[in-house]
């Protein structure tokens, strides 16, 4: 800035503490429900080899041809700040041998991811997405049950007004001949599409159910659907997941014309929305990946996964109903009292009392303001003696020592 005062770099943000509360809640939350599900807390680097992502999420995709912070390190070496995790998770899954655990390995992750976007509410260039991946099987209540605690995540974290849909993309063998069929389609009407849709039949035709261009969503209602084309085996699959579903009362859209952004997804693909959200309604979604650990030269092994955005489930999000308890405040009522006063805080604090103490020289007029100010729920006046002031009532009593304190508080 021309003033000289630096700002956070664009499509970024600091989080404030009001708001790092609610992050953190949502973290403890994940991992009530995710742990409680058998999935492990799992991390890895922030960076990686770039041909990892080029290999792992597909040279085809908008994340690796457009929206990944790639730089050089000093050998000269290319390195990427990961865009998404799926396939850090298959990276790890190789290189520790988590193939020969029990099976399926499930971990749950937490963290920032990086995009270059153009920035705007719910789309940012650092981010923080949680996930959950099932390495290992391809059993269809593996598809269910990650769908299932997405969904419970989602509704203990107040989401509302939250919309999921549905659809499965085969093996990659029938998505490669489907894709052919739909190439041709394209051709064979080409004049009526979009530039930008034009320009990808060959690269990416899917994209093409995506477009708001008029012209190409006429095209496309007659397009072939891939859920028609499945295998005997992968519209089994996908009907034992949607019967699953079904069981639990869950409801949601089976949509034909559901693209991922990965190159990798197999079998079934989820998205949930929400309403609340404006362009950028995603707030979370997955899907099967049977190739990917192979591809990235693992044992063939099934898997499924999913990643939501937590600053969309903010977004997205009823506030809490209840503001926190307020701390209790120490006021010193004279210098010479602020040796006792800063063990009695620490002591408090150690008899699980949230405490805060007098440490900015005010009046003790001030302090009352101050108490005051930060919603505190009692003081304890540290003079000739211990008061204890309920600040909600008014009442004020002695207390003989820091046990009476802690009992006239309430842990
Ligand atoms: P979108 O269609 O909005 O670009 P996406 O398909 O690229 O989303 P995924 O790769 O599936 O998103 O990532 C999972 C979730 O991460 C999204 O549903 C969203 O909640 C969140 N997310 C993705 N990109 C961003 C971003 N740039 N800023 C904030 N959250 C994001
Ligand atoms: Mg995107």
């Amino acid at each position: 800035m021309a003033d000289g005062r630096l700002q956070a770099p664009r499509g970024t943000f600091d989080v404030l503490p009001d708001e790092g509360g609610r992050r953190l809640r949502l973290a403890h939350l994940a991992e009530e429900l995710l742990h409680g599900a058998g999935y492990g807390y799992f991390e890895s680097p922030v960076i990686e080899d770039t041909e990892l992502f080029a290999r792992g999420v597909g040279e085809a995709t908008d994340i690796v041809q457009k929206e990944m912070f790639t730089f050089e390190d000093k050998a000269g070496r290319s390195l990427t700040l990961r865009p998404e995790n799926t396939a850090g998770v298959c990276r790890a899954y190789v290189e520790h041998g988590m193939h020969k655990q029990a099976q399926p390995v499930k971990l749950w992750y937490w963290g920032p991811f990086f995009r270059h976007e153009a920035p705007q509410a719910g789309r940012y260039r650092q981010f923080t997405q949680l996930g959950a991946e099932a390495l290992g099987s391809d059993d269809p209540s593996l598809d269910a049950e990650v769908i299932l605690l997405l969904d419970e995540f989602l509704a203990r974290a107040g989401v509302r007004e939250v919309r999921l849909r549905l659809s499965s993309l085969g093996t990659r063998d029938t998505r490669r001949a489907y894709l052919d069929e739909l190439r041709a389609h394209l051709r064979s009407r080409e004049h009526e599409l979009s530039e930008e849709v034009r320009g990808r039949i060959e690269a990416n035709p899917l994209r093409a159910f995506d477009s708001d261009h008029a012209g190409t969503q006429a095209v496309m209602t007659d397009a072939p659907r891939l859920l028609d084309k499945l295998e005997k085996d992968d519209a089994e699959h996908f009907a034992a997941v949607r019967a699953l579903l079904d069981d639990a009362g869950l409801e949601y859209e089976v949509d034909t014309t559901l693209v991922r952004g990965l190159d990798y997804y197999t079998r079934t693909v989820f998205e949930f929305e929400s309403d609340r959200l404006g362009a950028q309604r995603g707030v979370g979604g997955g899907g099967r990946y049977d190739g990917l650990v192979e591809e990235l030269g693992g044992p063939p092994t099934p898997a499924i996964g999913w990643a939501a955005g937590v600053e969309r489930i903010l977004l997205a999000a009823d506030a809490p109903e209840e503001p926190e308890d307020g701390a209790v405040f120490v006021a010193v009522a004279k210098p010479e009292s602020g040796r006792e006063a800063f063990r009695l805080v620490r002591e408090l604090r150690r008899q699980g009392v949230r405490a805060e103490l007098e440490q900015a020289g005010r009046s003790v007029k001030g302090q009352f303001k101050h108490a005051d100010r930060i919603g505190a729920r009692a003081v304890v006046i540290v003079g000739d003696g211990l008061e204890v002031k309920d600040m909600r009532s008014g009442e004020q009593r002695p207390a003989a020592d820091a046990a009476e304190v802690v009992r006239l508080v309430g842990a």
